[in-house]
């Protein structure tokens, strides 16, 4: 369950000394760009509080009766969310900033913290959005947006690259505001960049013929205060442009829809496939009054997501997909919830199609409607992204869940037979993580998704050889969310739910091995039930069951558990994880005590 690489590791035991005496410590963080989560992992109970803080746009996340014993640190990502901080606020308590890059903010309202456990926290932070232009710059006319950012000091233009999907222009200097129009007989759209001078190196004239465009020109429009002049020479069939600020430096200027490609350029050759095994995207649409962007095909689909690291959108990647030879996105207005749409056909039977959502809208979810569509859907923030901030925005963190070792207790036979579906018990079984999460990496790179998919995997066959019907949430090293697990859980009116996990700590303790089993509520029964099958039928120490809030368990309806079957980063259970007859063994115990609890076996 716990996560990821210990960039900090555990104070040594002289400072901890000399800390006061309920001090708890950090004993990791770590910060995914890729999902723009903040992780960290504290030894004790820990009530985080949290606020946003503008000028510059920061998140400052306080830890109570934490102290470091080290001397701060940052590490940086050098995207929108520029660095994370970590340093001693006061004697008694350790401060986590998020710092954005300037230009940048993120809507408060969004900032979800979860506590996985009371020291194991999960911040997720929504994109981060370019804080609207000065209000009284003049309005980008014709429908064009222009990105800008504060002030406009001064720029230099050095140079102008095609790119696949656009226009780079190099900039050095500050972030400068952007004026974006287009003649009237639509033939030039102009870009005017102010606070710019063309530096003496730059093409005056570069020749493009793509993407709808004849050549870009380069002009100083205005000398005192300086205005750089950037004319596209368009089709007058050509989408319209828009230019914004890159947070690396440089301006981007991109076409507002797909342009088709006329037999110039950037045509992708048609991949030789074997009929039949591909799915063929044949349309992607905006729905439901924009709310959803549907993704159709001729066969079922298979999809991974997350975010793109070098793009910033959302990444869909559909395999054994092809897009149809015509198939284009919709028309993005300057209304659309869609900022920019990429449709990519990445390999021969690998589709990806890459979104970047509008300013204040956010992708939260992937759904797949039918096996041959998909759906993302698109949510507008309630309240947009606010033009002035907050000075300081108070951030709701939920209260820290308790984790009470309950004493475990021989198994007894279930007083309460469960609910059935049609006379036949349905058992949700849910490996934790999977695709870019790892989940908790142990001794010599051994992986909690890999091993719990495994054991999973084993625990779902078992279970249907013996007439229980096993579904699984995730079938194969895919990205899920939690609540999508949940969703299926409660779709399908399970019987069970049983979750998956391995657990760590500190490397450094490699020392600490053994069984953990979690419960909510309703699932204390099965909790111990399982938990006395796989301590008998694997010989692993016993960490006991326990109580916690964790979120599948809290939000499932059903008898719900959450089994850590050892700890990666130990000694003991990393030598046996590894070993796929032990995975089996660990399989076997787990499925038994679920037969038993539903009353299928002694
Ligand atoms: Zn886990």
């Amino acid at each position: 369950m716990k996560h990821l690489p210990h960039f900090l590791l555990a104070a040594t035991s002289l400072l901890l000394l000399a800390a006061p005496a309920h001090a708890s410590r950090l004993e990791s963080w770590r910060f995914d760009s890729n999902r723009n989560q903040l992780e960290f992992t504290t030894d004790e109970d820990v009530q985080p509080k949290a606020q946003l803080i503008s000028d510059p746009t920061r998140l400052v996340i306080d830890l109570p009766g934490v102290i470091l014993g080290r001397p701060a640190s940052t590490q940086s990502y050098g995207g929108a969310i520029r660095s994370v901080r970590l340093g001693q606020f006061d004697r008694s308590a350790a401060r986590l900033v998020v710092e954005l890059a300037p230009g940048y903010t993120i809507d408060p309202n969004q900032v979800r913290f979860r506590g996985i456990t009371a020291r194991q926290w999960t911040v997720q932070l929504p994109t981060p959005q370019l804080l609207p232009p000065d209000t009284t710059a003049t309005a980008p006319s014709g429908g064009l947006t222009g990105g800008s950012n504060q002030s406009s000091t001064s720029t230099q233009i050095q140079g102008v690259r095609v790119t696949p999907d656009g226009i780079f222009v190099r900039t050095n200097g500050g972030s400068p505001t952007l004026d974006v129009r287009r003649s009237s007989d639509r033939g030039q759209i102009t870009i005017d960049v102010q606070g710019a001078t063309l530096a003496l190196a730059a093409p005056r004239d570069v020749l493009v013929n793509r993407l709808g465009v004849n050549r870009v020109t380069l002009s100083q429009q205005q000398a005192s205060p300086p205005v750089a002049r950037i004319t596209l020479n368009v089709d007058q069939a050509s989408p319209d442009w828009q230019a914004s600020t890159s947070s690396v430096g440089g301006l981007v200027l991109l076409p507002t829809s797909k342009v088709a490609s006329s037999g110039e350029g950037n045509t992708t050759p048609a991949p030789v496939l074997r009929p039949g095994a591909l799915a063929t995207i044949e349309s992607i649409a905006l729905e439901n009054n924009d709310s959803q962007l549907v993704v159709r095909a001729s066969q079922p689909l298979k999809y991974t997501t997350g975010w793109d690291r070098t793009t910033g959108a959302y990444r869909v990647t559909i395999n054994s997909a092809q897009l149809a030879k015509n198939v284009k996105g919709p028309q993005l207005e300057a209304s659309s919830p869609v900022l920019k749409l990429r449709l990519r056909q990445e390999t021969a039977n690998t589709a990806v199609i890459l979104v970047t959502p509008a300013s204040g809208v956010l992708i939260s979810d992937l759904n797949q409607p039918s096996q041959q569509s998909l759906a993302l859907q698109l949510q507008r923030s309630r309240s947009p992204v606010a033009a002035q901030p907050n000075p300081s925005a108070n951030i709701p963190v939920p209260v820290a869940p308790r984790t009470d070792p309950v004493p475990p207790q021989p198994s007894y036979p279930n007083p309460d037979p469960p609910r059935a579906t049609n006379g036949r018990p349905v058992v949700i079984i849910d490996p934790g993580h999977g695709g870019p999460d790892p989940g908790a990496i142990g001794i010599g790179g051994l992986q909690e998704k890999g091993i719990v998919l495994d054991i999973g995997q084993k625990v779902a066959a078992i279970l249907e050889r013996q007439g229980v019907q096993a579904v699984i949430t995730r079938p194969d090293d895919r990205d899920l969310d939690l609540e999508p697990r949940v969703q299926l859980a409660e779709r399908i009116n399970a019987t069970v739910f049983v979750s998956i996990h391995a657990n760590s700590i500190n490397l450094s303790r490699q020392d600490i091995s053994g069984l953990e089993t979690y419960y909510y509520q309703s699932g204390l029964n099965l909790a111990r039930t399982i938990h006395q099958s796989v301590l008998e039928g694997t010989g692993i120490q016993d960490r006991g069951v326990r109580s916690a809030r964790f979120y599948v368990l809290r939000k499932t309806s059903m008898p719900s558990v959450l089994v850590e079957v050892g700890f990666v980063t130990g000694r003991d259970d990393a030598a046996k994880l590894s070993d796929a007859n032990y995975r089996t063994q660990m399989a076997n115990a787990i499925a038994r005590g679920i037969l038993r609890y539903l009353g299928r076996s002694s």
